[in-house]
């Protein structure tokens, strides 16, 4: 693997791959010293054309753990504002020596398009392209609920796919890059994934996808759930009205405290409430049900440095073995050019 542009053609062997590598690197998380010699001497940059909090920063806490330089550049107040080029962009980073570029672009494609060219000369890993993917999102939803699979069924999660499990989608998934790359993904783990959203913010071709669509959440939830996860309402990408009033949404689309309550009643006790963040709280997720129990949000932001630890070091250690562990000891020497 060259590069991290999407689910959509991740093989099962490098997603589990991935995922067991996140297992290893959760527990360097947990020591006194967080920190690993895995990619001293390699330059990681973040290339953020639009905002981001959590996703820029877990990124970078990833990189840091393993001990790479960092640097953060975002469009806002660079020559990107004044009209720089991708191509010169790139160029740029390249000439600076960056081994790695995480890309979050406005436009669909934007990191394909720098992993396909010759203008620069790194792994190139998306983190977030218009409304196209978003891969580390869905690698770390799919760790976080592989782990609770696993802590269910009293078995590890090192290996494991999520065959049978039963995954909800509901949102604004028109919008979510977050749905494609979790369908996607999903799909090849062998989860059981149903998209709940009002007609109006289901994309063309919907039909199409490996999953179940319903406009119900309700009678779609009467039908058992092991993760029910609630999307962003993307106020900032809808240029025209997608539903009545937020009132309307919340009732009907929303995770409130009547839902909340159905999970109890329906004897779904071990049912998790998932979110990718930033939470429209009171709209697609009511406080209670993000604060409860059941919510993983912040687990999902712990496994997410976790994920992208996996993602960059085995993107740039050149290992391409799924157990990453015996090698985590001597990467600090080995030369990644070599291996790539
Ligand atoms: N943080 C995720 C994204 O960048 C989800 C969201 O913003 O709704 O796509």
């Amino acid at each position: 693997m060259r590069h991290l542009l999407s689910t959509e053609d991740l093989s099962l062997a490098n997603a589990v791959g991935i995922l067991d590598t996140a297992e290893e690197m959760s527990a360097v998380g947990e020591r006194e010293v967080k920190k690993l010699p895995a990619l001293r001497g390699r330059t990681v940059v973040n290339l953020f054309f639009e905002d981001s909090t959590r996703t820029r920063i877990s990124f970078e806490a990833a990189a840091k753990r393993l001990s790479a330089d960092v640097i953060n550049f975002a469009a806002k107040g660079s020559s990107v504002s004044k009209g720089e080029s991708l191509k010169d962009t790139a160029q740029t980073l390249s000439a600076m020596g960056a081994d790695a570029v995480v890309i979050r672009h406005w436009a669909s494609g934007a990191p394909h398009r720098l992993a396909a060219t010759d203008w620069i000369d790194a792994a190139v890993i998306n983190a977030g392209d218009g409304t196209h993917e978003h891969p580390t999102q869905a690698l770390l939803d799919a760790f976080t609920m592989r782990r609770h699979w696993a802590r269910l069924s009293g078995t590890a999660s090192e290996g494991a796919d999520l065959k049978g499990m039963r995954v909800v989608i509901a949102g604004d998934v028109l919008h979510s890059r977050v749905a494609r790359s979790n369908v996607w993904l999903l799909r090849t783990l062998g989860a059981d994934v149903t998209l709940v959203a009002p007609p109006t913010l289901l994309p063309i071709g919907v039909e199409k996808w490996p999953c179940r669509v319903s406009y119900n959440l309700d009678d779609t939830l009467a039908q058992g759930a092991d993760a029910v996860m609630m999307l962003r309402v993307q106020g900032e990408r809808m240029n025209a009205s997608f539903f009545p009033t937020t009132r309307e949404y919340s009732r009907r689309w929303g995770f409130g405290d009547t839902r909340l309550q159905a999970l109890d009643n329906l004897g779904m006790k071990d049912t998790i409430i998932m979110h990718p963040g930033p939470m429209n709280r009171g709209l697609e997720i009511c406080a209670a049900a993000a604060d409860s129990p059941r919510s993983t949000v912040l687990a999902q932001v712990r496994n997410g440095v976790s994920v992208r630890m996996a993602a960059l070091y085995l993107l740039l250690s050149g290992d391409t073995r799924t157990q990453a562990a015996p090698a985590l000891a001597y990467a600090g020497t080995h030369s990644p050019k070599e291996n790539n």
